[in-house]
């Protein structure tokens, strides 16, 4: 690898498929994984006197991802017909907005490491339609599913504000994470609902003077790995080529690459970035969008805390780990059952460690979310308290959020019906450690001689407690006392 001193310097380019139960401009069901060419009809097949009518509920989905990434949000858009030949797009042109987006000059706020975040800033967001899609899985010829043509395709194009394969990756998954939230996308990537395109160059050092190397844009990713591996291999082979050729960056020589998933390296498809002439003009079916004020407000009405913002007040005001409040604002509805049990009076890291290592374990194992799991916020948190309170230990919590799940009841009812309330009576765990040190005088002997396993002895005389009183005495106290006997 060559030792030039440089910067990394990304653009991403988003498709995110939006999740309403019909296409963009006709009232075909959006369904994945059904036969081919069943989820048609003559708009999105393109047929010849067909009209297209505007998804209001697409638009508003739009918007509302515009909103969360603090755009200004355009009161009126038109419709462009952007027109090329492809087997996909049998109408040949695609419905999208060309000089008019829906959203434009925001940023997102993506979390770094440390608790740090930065500001990306985006340049637009517009609204287009899918393509539908080639097969070639059978034989010597390819074949056309167009089931997907016509899905809603919400398109987000970044400044090229991002400096490591790190930050790509980490916009990646924040934006994952917000559209999920507003729940205007399941975001799947296995099924495509997120493709992004980095626009990948470096900007390189040579003895105080700067030079850009070309820009590369890798095509079609659709992981997070693939993100950042492919931008991590960039860097290294654009620094070779710089070594060997000394080409910048300049007119002419934008290249487009893809990512080989196997062998991990990205693939030349295309040298010189054809200056594509699209013939963008306005769809004379289509009428243009105005938004009214009452029809934006209602849209902003429907926005939700952020996770970001959530997981930094988790930090702030909870006072839990960076890594905790990531784990509970991975999803909406878990980040929220958390902040209700927080708010109806539980420890918030007691309600972390029960959440994290029994209930989405639960969830995890019966396939559901934390919310789903039949107990509420406020039934937790009374858990949460009880552990506070030294009424049950922290396993037996685990047992009684199990059986909360099962039986549908309260913490405190299931405690008492299954014996799991702790024993804290001094007095009679006094008793009870009389009569174990009684009948294990050996043992007894073994610790007060400072044995070097009087540690083991000990755990052993412990073991026999909770035994004796079927786990329910205070560990806490037992060990008080057995320290006070034994010296
Ligand atoms: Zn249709």
């Amino acid at each position: 690898m060559s030792e030039f001193k440089h910067k990394l310097v990304v653009g991403l380019e988003i498709h995110v498929h939006l999740c309403t139960k019909s296409k963009i401009f006709c009232g075909c069901e959006l369904e994945y994984g059904a036969t081919a060419n069943t989820r048609v009809c003559p708009v999105c097949l393109g047929m010849p006197g067909s009209l297209p009518v505007m998804n209001k509920r697409a638009y508003e989905f739009a918007v509302m991802v515009g909103l969360a990434l603090n755009c200004e949000i355009a009161r009126f858009t038109k419709w462009d017909r952007k027109n090329y030949y492809y087997p996909d797009l049998p109408k040949n042109y695609q419905i999208s907005q060309y000089d008019m987006p829906l959203a434009e000059h925001g940023y997102i706020e993506i979390p770094l490491e440390g608790g740090k975040s930065k500001k990306i800033r985006i340049t637009r967001a517009h609204l287009e339609e899918d393509a539908g899609k080639n097969v070639h899985s059978t034989g010597n010829y390819s074949q056309v599913d167009l089931n997907r043509a016509g899905t809603p395709l919400l398109e987000i194009v970044t400044e090229p504000d991002l400096n490591s394969p790190a930050e790509v990756k980490a916009l990646a998954v924040e934006l994952q994470r917000i559209v999920r939230y507003l729940g205007v996308s399941e975001a799947d990537m296995q099924k495509g609902h997120m493709r992004f395109e980095p626009n990948v160059n470096l900007v390189i050092d040579i003895g105080g003077k700067e030079v850009k190397t070309p820009i590369v844009e890798i095509k079609n990713l659709n992981s997070f790995r693939a993100v950042e591996r492919s931008v991590e291999y960039e860097i290294h082979r654009q620094l070779d080529e710089f070594g060997e050729t000394g080409k910048t960056m300049g007119m002419g020589n934008k290249s487009t690459r893809g990512w080989d998933d196997v062998n991990h390296v990205t693939v030349l498809q295309r040298e010189k970035e054809e200056a594509h002439d699209y013939r963008y003009f306005p769809d004379p079916d289509l009428s243009p969008v105005e938004l009214s004020d009452e029809w934006l407000g209602d849209i902003k009405s429907r926005l939700c805390e952020l996770p970001l913002q959530m997981q930094m007040r988790f930090v702030n005001e909870y006072g839990l780990s960076e890594y905790d409040a990531g784990v509970l604002t991975g999803d909406r509805t878990t980040a929220e059952f958390f902040d209700n049990a927080v708010k109806a009076g539980g420890d918030s890291k007691r309600l972390c460690n029960l959440i994290t290592q029994a209930g989405l374990k639960m969830a995890n194992e019966k396939g559901c979310s934390l919310a789903e799991l039949g107990f509420s916020a406020e039934d937790t948190a009374e858990l949460a308290k009880m552990v506070e309170a030294g009424d049950v230990n922290t396993t037996a919590a685990n047992t009684i959020l199990e059986k909360m799940t099962e039986l549908g009841e309260g913490p405190r009812s299931i405690a008492e019906k299954f014996n799991l309330i702790q024993k804290n009576d001094a007095g009679e765990l006094e008793g009870i450690v009389d009569e174990i040190l009684a009948a294990n005088p050996d043992v007894v002997e073994q610790i007060r001689s400072g044995d070097k396993k009087s540690g083991k002895a000990r755990s052993f005389l412990m073991g026999q407690v909770m035994q004796k009183t079927k786990g329910q005495a205070n560990p806490k106290i037992v060990s008080e006392i057995l320290a006070k006997k034994l010296g």
